[in-house]
């Protein structure tokens, strides 16, 4: 919701802020706004790698931190939102706890992640499918498009 260009400089200079500069960043891509019933924007949606000492829960913490000064209020959970960041991958590690999954669990199915992913990151393997993410990604091709913007 809101400017989208200007909502995703926001969340990069937060996360910067609090990370440092990202060792790689993917394009902005935009896709269609995925099972939804009522008419919405259609999503940005960028990849930025980091290296932190931060444990994977203080990263979380920090997502939702940098959520809610963004606007976030979480009502129907595909519904329109200010922001939403994800942690996708944590180096290899495999985490299942009641409030985090690392891998992200939808990853390998969705074509807007796996793209811009594969962007930055296709030689990572996913440490449970063991599968690189370029291949992970050229099997969902099929799905909707979405468009590479020209900015980052
Ligand atoms: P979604 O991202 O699926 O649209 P939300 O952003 O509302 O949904 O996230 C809901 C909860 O998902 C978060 O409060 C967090 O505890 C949990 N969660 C589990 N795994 C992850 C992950 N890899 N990255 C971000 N949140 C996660
Ligand atoms: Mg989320």
């Amino acid at each position: 919701m809101g400017n989208r260009r200007i909502q995703i400089l926001k969340a990069q200079k937060l996360l910067n802020a609090a990370l440092g500069e990202p060792v790689s960043q993917s394009y902005v891509y935009e896709t269609a706004a995925w099972g939804v019933t009522k008419k919405q924007h259609d999503y940005f949606n960028q990849v930025l790698g980091y290296d932190t000492t931060l444990e994977p829960l203080e990263l979380l913490d920090l997502c939702l931190d940098i959520e809610r000064q963004l606007g976030r209020v979480r009502r129907e959970p595909w519904g329109p939102r200010s922001m939403d960041i994800d942690i996708l991958l944590y180096a290899d590690r495999v985490i299942k706890t009641k409030r985090l999954t690392i891998p992200h669990a939808l990853l390998h199915k969705r074509r807007f992640v796996l793209e811009p992913l594969a962007e930055i990151a296709g030689d990572i393997v996913h440490p449970i499918l063991d599968t690189s993410i370029a291949d992970l990604c050229a099997a969902v091709n099929g799905q909707s498009s979405i468009r590479k913007m020209g900015f980052a």
